[in-house]
């Protein structure tokens, strides 16, 4: 009988990788825990109804990409496609707004799509996302896009190229809806297949095709931007003017239209020129989405946000960093009944005062013991052999300059803050050596 596998679109994320998931939810958390972000965890399923409102029917996510099923007490469940829909949700069910209006969430976690799996395309995928809720003022459009910035920046990721583009209020879109239309109709039998189909539910979305003839049809189309109002206009200009004072590069591309329904206002993308990721180079979306809170039952809300693909982002991490591996400050040997249970001891003790120990439990030869204290990283090694043991004594050898010392257990834990301070210099050494 074989063993099971995962399913298509899904894998493990195994111990040689985690480091870099590990690095990205550490970095993100400090970024946006200085911008006084606070983490929400809503479930991972939901009703259907709440995607099939707050994503819209006409999208390809709620339209052939959902995992939908009828639990059994008959309700139909989703798992959520994205993160949005949910903590919205939650600020509504909770009244997160009273606390003063506006609200500052990110969340981090799977989502689940029924897409063709392909390299940073998978079935269950992970996002980091947030929302800025309560605010239409166009610095909150800029304080998220500087956030989601920071934290690429600050993971090493400097070539990102930021789109953007506004979508304008419901009444623009509307005429420019029309305008779509008349566009493309005469083109109809030349458009692919899925663009011919969102000529009436979703046209906006035919302008983001992949299809060679639509994209050629597409570069004569009108833009919103000729179609934005005074308001809307005056929003986007602020949002431009607040970037350059920030220093973030930008280019305006009017045919980011985005796969969800609920966006206004500004549409940001942020795009990696890296071929690895081929034409799923998108690693960071969002925008203003002010109709959403009044779409799933609250009183008109603006609010604004973006979600960050974490497969997509480490691809790109991999090539920056080629290891992200743990290793402990101190490879624990020891071989003999009493110094084993001795060293189970010690180890317990060190780590309880801050040291990252890892302790070599095979009971093989100190030779093999100790190669493996080589290729554990660590930065010094405890031996504890029979005569050790009896003695209550051990060893202490720095494993780059084959240093060792002689101590009683005892000396070890007065000196420990010092044994901490020498590990220390031990990692800055060898961190300024590496290039
Ligand atoms: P795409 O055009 O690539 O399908 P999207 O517009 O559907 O993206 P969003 O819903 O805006 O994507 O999600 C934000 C980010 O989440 C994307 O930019 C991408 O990095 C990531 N993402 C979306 N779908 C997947 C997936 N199936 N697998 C891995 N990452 C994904
Ligand atoms: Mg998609």
């Amino acid at each position: 009988m074989g063993t099971i596998q995962t399913l298509p679109g899904t894998r493990d994320i195994l111990p040689e990788e985690i480091g870099y998931w590990q690095y990205v939810e550490q970095v993100a958390t400090q970024i946006l825990s200085r911008a006084m972000y606070y983490e929400i965890r809503p479930p991972i399923f939901e009703q259907t109804a709440l995607f099939e409102r707050g994503i819209g029917e006409a999208t390809d996510v709620v339209g052939k990409e959902m995992y939908t099923f009828t639990d059994r007490g008959d309700r139909s469940l989703t798992l959520r496609p994205e993160g949005t829909a949910g903590v919205v949700r939650a600020y509504l069910q909770n009244n997160l707004y009273a606390a003063g209006g506006v609200q500052r969430l990110w969340y981090c976690g799977p989502m689940f799509r029924y897409e063709r799996p392909g390299a940073g395309r998978q079935r269950q995928f992970h996002q980091i996302g947030l929302e800025l809720i309560g605010v239409g003022d166009p610095r909150a459009d800029v304080e998220v896009i500087a956030l989601a910035t920071d934290i690429l920046k600050t993971l090493g990721l400097q070539s990102l190229k930021l789109d953007i583009n506004s979508l304008g209020d419901r009444n623009d879109r509307q005429n420019y809806r029309e305008a779509l239309v008349n566009y493309f109709l005469p083109y109809k039998e030349e458009l692919d297949p899925d663009s011919q189909d969102r000529l009436e539910r979703n046209p906006l979305r035919i302008l983001d095709s992949k299809a060679k003839r639509t994209k050629e049809i597409n570069q004569n189309a009108p833009s919103i931007l000729q179609y934005l109002g005074d308001e809307s206009k005056k929003h986007f200009d602020q949002v431009q003017q607040l970037l350059t004072d920030l220093g973030i590069e930008y280019n305006i591309n009017p045919c980011l239209v985005r796969g969800l329904d609920y966006y206004t206002h500004t549409a940001f993308e942020m795009i990696s020129d890296e071929d690895d990721l081929g034409s799923q180079a998108t690693v960071c979306g969002g925008g203003r989405y002010d109709r959403l809170v009044e779409e799933l039952g609250g009183s008109p809300t603006q609010a604004v946000g973006w979600a960050i693909g974490m497969e997509r982002l480490i691809i790109l991490l991999k090539k920056l960093q080629s290891s992200l591996q743990m290793s402990p400050d101190i490879y624990l040997v020891s071989r003999g009944e009493a110094a084993e249970a001795q060293g189970l001891v010690l180890a317990q003790k060190l780590r309880a005062e801050g040291l990252t120990v890892e302790l070599d439990m095979s009971g093989s030869a100190f030779g093999k013991q100790f190669k493996r204290a080589d290729r554990s990283g660590a930065i010094a090694c405890i031996v504890l052999g029979e005569e050790e043991a009896e003695n209550k004594t051990l060893q202490l050898k720095w494993l780059q300059s084959k240093e060792q010392q002689g101590m009683t257990q005892t000396e070890l834990f007065n000196q420990v803050g010092e044994l901490k301070e020498q590990v220390d210099r031990h990692k800055r050494t060898m961190s300024n050596s590496t290039p």
